[in-house]
């Protein structure tokens, strides 16, 4: 089994790196942002409660969207591991996650770390919500979110980079030349590891 955790700032590629290099794993890809997404159109109590942070750039509180990822995870059983794409963003989420992983005789075995400077960032997002028609990618949203991923976010990368786990790549650049690059680094970590 195989989990990785694909990392970065609002509108460094996550979504989009994470379904490019899934296959390749065969990994079943979880996007929390997608999850929360769903339960708003679903109209669920914890849709209607995400939205409220979401639309602010918040971070939805640990404990609602720890609930929802084990939920994910319970249902899940036929694939070769999981792509992580938006969990953890705090550190509490991070041990969670550890300890969701270690019950299963799992771990998180890599950290990829999309790393885009901050102004493309903000272009990025100004230019998706033309067709995403999401609520958060407004200007005032986006900076918000940078925020909170500065000052909560960033301590998961140093969590999992502490425990050698941690792979950056450069985020800038033509897409496929970027999976193919994650795709390189995460073979040539998870082999040394064997
Ligand atoms: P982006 O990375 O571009 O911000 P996401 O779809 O990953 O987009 O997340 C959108 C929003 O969903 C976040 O700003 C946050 O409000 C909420 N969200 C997603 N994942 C989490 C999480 N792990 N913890 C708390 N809130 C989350």
């Amino acid at each position: 089994m195989l989990n990785i955790v694909v990392f970065g700032a609002p509108g460094s590629g996550k979504g989009t790196q994470s379904d490019a290099i899934k296959s390749h794993f065969n990994l079943f890809h979880i996007s929390t942002g997608d999850v929360l997404r769903q339960e708003i159109a679903l109209d669920t109590e914890t849709g209607r409660i995400a939205k409220k942070y979401i639309d602010g750039g918040q971070l939805v509180p640990d404990d609602i969207i720890i609930e929802v990822l084990a939920h994910v995870l319970d249902k899940l059983d036929h694939q070769d591991g999981v792509i992580f794409d938006g969990f953890p963003r705090t550190v509490v989420q991070a041990e969670a996650l550890d300890r969701m992983l270690e019950k299963r005789g799992q771990r998180v075995d890599a950290l990829v770390d999309l790393q885009v400077p901050e102004e493309l960032l903000v272009e990025r997002v100004l230019n998706r919500s033309k067709v995403s028609g999401r609520s958060d990618d407004n200007e005032e949203a986006v900076r918000q979110r940078l925020e909170v991923y500065k000052s909560r976010t960033i301590p998961v990368m140093e969590y999992y980079r502490a425990m050698g786990k941690h792979i950056p790549i450069n985020g800038v650049g033509d897409i496929n030349e970027i999976s193919q690059g994650i795709i390189s680094a995460l073979e040539q970590k998870l082999n040394r590891k064997v």
